[in-house]
């Protein structure tokens, strides 16, 4: 197998290729992508040998360039991330990249037929209709590695998790199914059951979390992961993104999607069917599982990654989610049932709001204030083309141009 690396660098790009190093000895990397952080992306352009690497600008490409020893073709630009991700042998390409960013990768790579893993949930929070029914016109696998996805894909019946879905009936869980999954005759779900591990401010009250700065939202519980992905878990936005995600992959109605509250992050994810048999699937919190099973599903790759001792793990527990403490979950639920492009709008401000949090320009609670706000001056309009995406987003652009820089000082 040829595989293209989008967001090489980042915490599941590198995992990625720990992956690759330790289970998949005979998976080819024919692209690596990369952006500012040039010590990471050098080493292991020099171990995995691509035939092409990406970089943000051209003096990023002369600096790499002067790091290298293996010769390669190394593409800059937004052109030649697009490029990267479509104009190659691989046979799946791992879409690692974080934020808004992902999409147009995303779309150019099914467009040429390629499969893909996706840890990106931003490309389906922002264009999911859009992406799935690309997949499903160039019948491509769209893989996910988010975990919860994973989970809930391997709680699915094992036709739903083909390889090669144009050979295989559909089975999804909608009637319309994801054929990304293997397609589509309606199976019997009653819900979809979405694990959170509530995220380092589970046990802080309203008022405390007021005054929560970036490093303590940085520090969460169960997971090492990049810094963006880190507050939306502090917030819930990150539930609220992968709920989004959910009803896409899964073809799945709002309905039938539930949030567990699951501290410990064994069961990452559940799968209720009508007859109230629930399947879950458990594991320690390790992202390689969800990679390794996202690159060679339907096959089990056997591997020395620590096992999950049912004896020592400790006690398995439970929680609603509380609304009130974490209001981007609220407004996630609301994107998702209006639909259209406010999930895209949302997606937008609640990137540039978490950027902000994270240098400490603005407090907690003004991410989700700044969305609402957002939603309640918004029309909303249906997604017919990738237009009405770049629409939405240019609203939401505007948007945060006319927020007052001095309001956002206030916790510098
Ligand atoms: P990260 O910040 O660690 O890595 C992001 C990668 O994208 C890096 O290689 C970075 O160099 C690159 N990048 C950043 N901005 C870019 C830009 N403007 N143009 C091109 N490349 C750019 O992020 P991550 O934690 O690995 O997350 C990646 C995606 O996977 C996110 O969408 C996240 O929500 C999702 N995800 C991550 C985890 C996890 O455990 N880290 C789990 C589930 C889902
Ligand atoms: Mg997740």
């Amino acid at each position: 197998m040829k595989i293209a690396v989008l967001g090489a660098t980042g915490s599941i790009g590198t995992q990625t290729l720990d992956v690759v190093r330790s289970c998949l000895p005979d998976t080819k990397v024919s692209v690596l992508t990369g952006y500012t952080n040039l010590s990471v992306l050098a080493p292991l352009v020099d171990e995995f040998k691509p035939e092409k690497v990406w970089v943000p600008s051209e003096e990023a490409v002369e600096n790499l360039r002067g790091m290298l020893t293996h010769r390669c073709e190394i593409l800059c630009g937004d052109e030649g991330l697009v490029s990267c991700a479509s104009e190659n042998d691989a046979d799946v390409v791992v879409n690692a990249l974080v934020g808004r960013v992902g999409l147009a990768p995303t779309l150019a790579a099914i467009s040429s037929g390629k499969n893909i893993a996706l840890a990106n949930k931003e490309t389906l929070v922002t264009a999911g209709e859009l992406v799935m029914n690309l997949a499903r016109e160039k019948n491509v696998r769209i893989s996910p590695i988010d975990s919860e996805h994973s989970a809930i894909w391997q709680c699915l019946p094992p036709t739903a998790q083909s390889a090669v879905p144009r050979e295989r009936e559909r089975s999804g869980i909608h009637s319309r199914g994801a054929r990304g999954f293997g397609g589509v005759a309606p199976i019997q779900i009653e819900k979809i059951i979405l694990t959170a591990s509530g995220g380092p401010f589970r046990t802080w009250s309203r008022e405390e979390i007021a005054k929560a700065r970036a490093s303590d939202a940085l520090r969460h519980p169960n997971w090492e992961m990049g810094a963006k992905i880190t507050i939306d878990s502090a917030t819930l936005m990150n539930k609220g993104l992968e709920l989004i995600e959910a009803m896409h992959l899964f073809d799945c109605p709002l309905e039938k999607i539930e949030i567990l509250v699951h501290p410990q992050s064994i069961i990452h994810s559940m799968v209720r069917y009508i007859d109230g048999s629930v399947i879950a699937q458990m594991g320690l919190p390790d992202m390689r599982l969800p990679i390794l099973y996202a690159l060679s599903a339907p096959e089990r790759v056997s591997n020395d990654f620590p096992r999950l001792d049912f004896t020592t793990c400790g006690d398995l527990t439970f929680e609603a989610v509380d609304l009130e403490k974490f209001p981007c979950l609220a407004l996630a639920f609301e994107a998702a049932k209006v639909g259209g492009t406010l999930p895209a709008v949302m997606n937008y401000i609640n990137e540039w709001a978490v950027k902000q949090f994270l240098k400490n320009r603005i407090g907690f609670y003004e991410i989700s204030s700044l969305i609402e706000v957002a939603f309640r001056s918004y029309t909303v309009k249906p997604v017919k083309t990738l237009q009405d995406i770049i629409e939405a987003e240019n609203w939401a652009d505007d948007f945060i141009k006319t927020i007052p820089a001095a309001n956002y000082e206030i916790h510098v």
